[in-house]
Formats: structure tokens, sequence, C-alpha cells
């Protein structure tokens, strides 16, 4: 518990590891419930989910597969701001559970586009986990069907979310603070 700084910022410590520990595990019991049978894929967003994904796989029983994919995002000339490209996903997912991990689900739009990026290689469904989820930000209609903690808008690091490149190590979460 306490306050870090990080290059300019102060943060405080917000969420602790027990608790991300707890909860991981909660929503790793649900998706063993709702896919038993079933040998889902989970796509895992790097970087930031490096570590959500490993907390959680571990809690995982059912037989799947595990892939980690990459999103380039370059500034386009649309309004919309960046655009992104999936890197890595050589997976076949025509009629499989695919499940996504993700550490922050802020505006949706990132979701957005990798659910519907996943939804064109035919899988039987797309389900969304996420860490963090930011209600007060989500700009588009997602359905997250698995979540540890909806956070307010406020930024944060650790547990593999960073600030200009650091932080990810970090076991608890931490808020900005003044
Ligand atoms: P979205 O497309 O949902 O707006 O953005 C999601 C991405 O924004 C996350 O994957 C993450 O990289 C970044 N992000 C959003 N909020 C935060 C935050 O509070 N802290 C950090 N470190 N990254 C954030
Ligand atoms: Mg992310």
């Amino acid at each position: 518990m306490g306050i870090i700084r990080i290059k300019d910022k102060k943060f405080s410590t917000f969420i602790t590891s027990d608790k991300i520990k707890s909860q991981t595990a909660r929503v790793a019991q649900e998706i063993n419930r709702d896919f038993a049978g079933s040998t889902p894929v989970f796509v895992a967003i790097l970087n930031g989910s490096f570590m959500f994904a490993a907390d959680l796989l571990r809690e995982i029983s059912l037989p799947c597969e595990i892939h980690f994919v990459k999103l380039a995002s370059y500034t386009g000339t649309k309004s919309t701001g960046s655009v992104h490209e999936m890197i890595g996903l050589h997976a076949d997912l025509r009629g499989r559970d695919v499940i996504i991990i993700e550490d922050i689900v802020d505006s949706g739009l990132t979701m957005q586009f990798v659910t519907k990026m996943l939804a064109e290689r035919s899988p039987r469904s797309v389900s969304i986990c996420t860490l963090l989820l930011k209600p007060g930000n989500l700009q588009v209609n997602l359905d997250i069907k698995y979540k540890c903690f909806d956070i307010p808008n406020d930024f944060i690091v650790g547990c593999g979310l960073d600030y200009d490149g650091f932080g990810r190590n970090l076991k608890d979460i931490y808020t900005v603070t003044n």
C-alpha cells in the first residue's frame, strides 16, 4: 500500500493484488462453468493483458488454446482517430468459442474492432473478458460478459497496465494522484 512515483506522476494503491486474485478466480469459475464441454480459444491482447491472462488462465480448468495478438495502431486520417490492425493470430477459429482477454475497456473502440475482426473468422461465439472497465467512458454498445472490476475514469497503472512504458510489473493497481 502507499504512494509510488513513475516519471512525473504520483500514484496511490487502488486495487490490491489479493482483490485482483479473488476477482480473477471468480471470473475464471464463471468461464469454466459457461464453457463446460467446449474447447475454447483464448485470445489475449498484448501488451497490457499479459499479467491478467497468466493469472486467469492458471484458474481455467477447460481444455483450451491460448493465442496472443498485438494491435498495431496508427493515426489515420479518419476522424475516429486511430485505426488498428491485428497482428499474429494464425489460429483457425471456425466453429470455436473465442474468449478475448483484455486489460481494460475504456471507450470500447478497441474491443469493438477486435470483436468484429474475430467474428469475420466464423467462430461459434466471441466473448469479452476484461480485468477492468471504465463504464463512464464507454462509447459503444459492447456485451462484456466477464469483468473483474468497474472503475472510475481516472488513469491507472499496474498489473500489466503502463504509464509511458513503466509500471506493468506492479502487483497492485494504482490510480493517479496529486
Ligand atoms: P479503448 O479503445 O477501450 O478506449 O482503449 C483501451 C486501451 O486504452 C487499453 O487497452 C489501454 O491500453 C488504454 N487505457 C485506457 N485506460 C487506461 C488507463 O487508465 N491506464 C492505462 N495504462 N491504459 C489505459
Ligand atoms: Mg489493452
